[in-house]
């Protein structure tokens, strides 16, 4: 049997409709909040990733699908959102734009290949958004808020915010001297991972969950101690301007992201009943040097990734009923068959959902069917009611059994499903 690859699901038709409904939800706030839909391919040159994630980190160095296409271009599956949306920002100079601050949402699939486990897949979807040109911390701000907004909306509404700064270019490397320093005579009691980052990027053992480490880390330096004045102001700006949203978070002077590029704030959303399974709904950052490194202007850039997956196993309850159609036709003889397709076209201009057998069975199973679809009417077309030119219409709710009329069908049904 051949299967799905390891790590990617199938998402079946129970499930699909919970899915089509958090897109909507996520189109909906993205659209209160001012931002247009940008669609992007799902493959990427892999220079872009390697630029614009970084070399360092792990994503480019061990999680990447890449592979050369028949022309033996080096190409991979996109393993994060945030490089191609600028790829397609510089390429199509959308800085020229004259409505910057651009700002942008984009949801799909991603690829990384990870080990799967809880929360964790190679093939995995994000909802994206990102705003370009706007260095101002009430862009970080409102980014926070389109998020919470979206968690309000679908139900989470425990979900937390874990914010920090991770300075700039001015006061980084200070950090990172005191950091190097401070790693290097513990270098003996630290993991084999966090040898790697002390040689690649420092900044990640702050992700490091293993017990001997955290030990052996106390006292690190830590970035809000060497902040730039310029890195304060902006923070204390976030700050201020989450309150004007009226947003709580959470400081957390350990949050770094595993991204190369981000610079100054960097936040995370975290669901607290789910939050030990699978980590974070999802976050994002501030990214000013991006634009630049992908080769465009200095245009600076903030933006999140969310967890569909992640959201879809926090939400417990679903908040709709799986769709079903609104009628069954069920119909007995050819010519019952043949009036009841022009029956039928006429009830859909009327928006009404219908369907009818396309297996040759006989009443009892168009009975079962629209009884396990959940189809809250069913219309009956026989030989007689096919003289009289009426159908037997009955709501499998109540039983209640008419005769009806078919030039009153349309209107009969819509009452019924008021
Ligand atoms: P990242 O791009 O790594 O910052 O991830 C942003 C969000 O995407 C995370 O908070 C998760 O919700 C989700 N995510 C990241 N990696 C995976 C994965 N392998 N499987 C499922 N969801 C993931």
């Amino acid at each position: 049997m051949i299967t799905a690859p390891r790590g990617m699901s199938d998402i079946l038709p129970q499930e699909s409709w919970r899915w089509r409904w958090l897109e909507n939800q996520f189109v909906a706030i993205c659209h209160l909040f001012g931002y247009r839909e940008l669609r992007l391919p799902l493959i990427e040159h892999t220079e872009l990733f390697q630029r614009g994630v970084g070399e360092a980190t792990d994503i480019v160095r061990k999680e990447m699908y890449t592979f050369p296409d028949r022309s033996d271009r080096s190409l991979t599956l996109r393993p994060e959102i945030t490089a191609g949306v600028v790829r397609a920002f510089v390429q199509h100079k959308l800085y020229n734009s004259e409505v910057m601050p651009l700002k942008l949402f984009t949801y799909g699939s991603l690829f990384r290949y990870e080990r799967p486990q809880s929360g964790r897949y190679r093939q995995f979807n994000q909802f994206d958004i990102e705003v370009f040109g706007s260095s101002l911390p009430q862009t970080d701000a409102e980014i926070i808020a389109v998020g919470m907004a979206f968690f309000q909306q679908i139900g989470l509404t425990d979900t937390e915010v874990e914010l920090n700064t991770i300075g700039c270019n001015v006061c980084r490397p200070q950090h990172r001297q005191a950091l190097m320093a401070f790693l290097q005579e513990r270098l003996p009691h630290l993991c084999s991972d966090c040898h790697s980052r002390f040689e690649l990027n420092p900044l990640r053992v702050f992700d490091c969950k293993n017990d001997n480490c955290q030990q052996a880390l106390t006292g690190i330096p830590l970035m809000q101690d060497y902040l730039c004045q310029e890195c304060q102001d902006h923070f204390a700006g976030v700050k201020l301007y989450l309150d004007y949203h009226g947003i709580s978070y959470t400081l957390n002077n350990r949050l770094v992201r595993g991204l190369d590029y981000y610079n100054r704030t960097v936040f995370e959303f975290f669901d607290p009943q789910t939050r030990a399974e699978q980590g974070a709904l999802g976050g994002g950052g501030r990214y000013d040097p991006l634009v630049a490194v992908i080769g465009g202007p200095e245009v600076p850039g903030a933006g999140f990734g969310l967890g569909v997956e992640r959201i879809l196993t926090a939400i417990s309850a679903p908040k709709l009923p799986e769709p079903t159609c609104d009628l069954f036709f069920s119909t007995v003889g050819k010519n019952a068959e043949y009036h009841a397709i022009a029956l039928m076209r006429a009830l859909r201009q009327e928006g009404i959902s219908c369907e009818m057998d396309l297996s040759d069975r006989g009443l009892r199973s168009h009975m079962r069917r629209a009884d396990r679809l959940q189809v809250p009417l069913v219309a009956i077309l026989g030989d007689n009611e096919l003289t009289e030119k009426v159908v037997i219409l009955r709501n499998m709710q109540t039983k209640e059994q008419i005769t009806v009329a078919w030039e009153d069908l349309a209107a009969q049904v819509l009452r019924w499903l008021r």
